[in-house]
């Protein structure tokens, strides 16, 4: 790269990746706790998309009973230690307690929760449930995100027998590769996998199906095929300019970041980052806390339409992020290596079919700002040419098709779950849809015996 940013101290990437949620001490959860009103109807259980009987977790803590808050937490979602750091609690559980239409800070349900997955896993995540006996029954999982882990976990309690398949060298998905360094650690992802593992389920990592494994072989050995494969393929800007060196894509970036090997990653003075969602939000404030001097996020609509959340909106305005709406780029400019972004300026026309405003440019108004280094985030889809591979699996607007009910797909040995059903949403959906999915495969195999 041309203009680098000069590389930090380890103490200064340490102190830039720290925790923004620290944990709570024993007294500081018991006080949380005991403020919760345990409400009869839960309106959080019911925003929570795995409905964990929060008020019960909580009570549970007041009680000095982890271990039981734990079953209570766990027994609802198989996700909980990476719900408990990265779920936007503000807008699910936090954002539906009822101390807020008192005007009083919410429970701070997100920090309970990690309150009780921390002590578990420190403790070594002793065993707090008895698996069926085995029912002689295979299940084969593509992908270990969340989705694919929850499904699993499902699965092994009821006595299936369950081999995971993960193309990466370590389980998790997103969850280890993708997810902030300063709102969780990869670890925690690691010691979900572990907890599955624990129930009987065999990960295998670094098996692509469909290529270090045939699709055909996981059809003949398993009864049932749980698709957790998330969304993998960027995006392309499909503009001039974008295999110029110094273009990433978001996900190959923020990967890179997640290893914790910061002083690895070069990162460029001047950072234009393409995009307004959670994804872009996130390789923003990454290149900022690696170092880059100027970082920008560069969106074709205005502040009212990006899908990133208010909070994260405000974390990266915090960390001195320059936000240029109504603004798409034209070309990437550079000899060799991006120099600058050309862009042109936008203006809102009426609603499109995704209930957006549409974004038109405005004549002669182009204009360019100088940059190192662009990082797009403009969406991920599932991977088309794996997916071509399955007997009639029937697509939705790019998405794989479930029956939302048992979640099976249109080829009926396959069920699907997670990113690649909903396009891409939260880690909690993901561990929604994996256990929903798992009873779906048992009612699928028990009423075909
Ligand atoms: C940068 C980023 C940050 C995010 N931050 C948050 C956050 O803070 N909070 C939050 O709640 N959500 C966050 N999300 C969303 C969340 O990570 C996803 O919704 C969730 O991980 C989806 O889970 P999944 O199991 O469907 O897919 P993934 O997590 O993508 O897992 C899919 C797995 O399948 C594997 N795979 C794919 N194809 C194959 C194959 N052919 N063979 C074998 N394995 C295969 C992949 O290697 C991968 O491990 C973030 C997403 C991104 C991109």
């Amino acid at each position: 790269m041309n203009n680098l940013a000069p590389k930090l101290t380890s103490e200064e990437y340490e102190k830039n990746f720290a925790e923004i949620h620290p944990p709570f001490t024993p007294n500081s959860a018991a006080a949380e706790a005991n403020r919760c009103l345990y409400c009869f109807d839960s309106p959080c259980m019911k925003a929570c998309p795995t409905h964990i009987d929060i008020s019960t977790f909580i009570k549970k803590i007041a009680s000095g009973n982890l271990k039981g808050s734990a079953k209570t937490i766990l027994s609802a979602n198989w996700i909980a230690l990476t719900c408990a750091k990265a779920c936007p609690v503000e807008v699910l559980c936090e954002g539906a307690c009822v101390y807020n239409a008192r005007g009083e800070d919410p429970i701070q349900i997100g920090r309970l929760q990690r309150y009780v997955m921390d002590w578990y896993v420190e403790r070594g995540m002793p065993p707090i449930f008895t698996p069926a006996p085995k029912n002689g029954k295979s299940v084969g999982i593509v992908g270990a995100g969340p989705a694919g882990i929850a499904c699993a976990a499902e699965l092994s309690l009821m006595g299936y027998g369950v081999t995971v398949y993960e193309a990466k060298s370590e389980p998790g998905g997103l969850d280890t590769w993708g997810i902030a360094p300063y709102k969780m650690k990869r670890e925690d992802s690691l010691n979900e996998a572990k907890m599955v593992e624990r129930l009987g389920a065999t990960i295998k990592t670094g098996m692509r199906v469909g290529d270090n494994i045939s699709l055909d072989d996981l059809i003949r050995k398993h009864d049932a095929i749980f698709l957790g494969v998330g969304l993998r393929t960027p995006t392309r800007l499909r503009i001039p300019g974008e295999e110029l060196a110094g273009v990433h894509d978001a996900l190959t970036f923020i990967e890179r970041v997640t290893t914790r090997k910061w002083s690895s990653v070069d990162v460029g003075k001047r950072v234009a980052v393409v995009g307004a969602g959670n994804t872009a939000i996130d390789a923003v404030t990454e290149a900022k806390r690696l170092g880059a001097e100027q970082v920008m996020i560069i969106y074709r609509r205005s502040s009212e339409e990006m899908s990133a959340y208010d909070f994260e909106f405000e974390l990266a305005k915090i960390d001195g992020v320059t936000f240029h709406f109504l603004t798409t780029p034209k070309r990437i400019l550079g000899t060799g290596h991006v120099g600058a972004i050309e862009c042109v300026r936008m203006k809102l026309g009426a609603m499109d079919a995704d209930g957006k405003r549409s974004a038109e440019p405005i004549p002669n108004s182009e204009f360019q700002i100088p940059i190192d280094m662009v990082i797009t985030a403009v969406g991920q889809t599932p991977e088309k040419s794996f997916l071509a591979q399955i007997p009639n699996l029937k697509m939705d607007r790019g998405n794989v098709w479930v029956n939302p009910e048992t979640y099976q797909t249109s080829s009926p040995k396959f069920f699907a779950g997670g990113d690649c059903i909903n396009g891409g949403k939260e880690v909690v959906n993901a561990a929604a849809d994996g256990k929903k999915a798992a009873h779906g495969i048992d009612n699928f195999i028990m009423s075909n015996e």
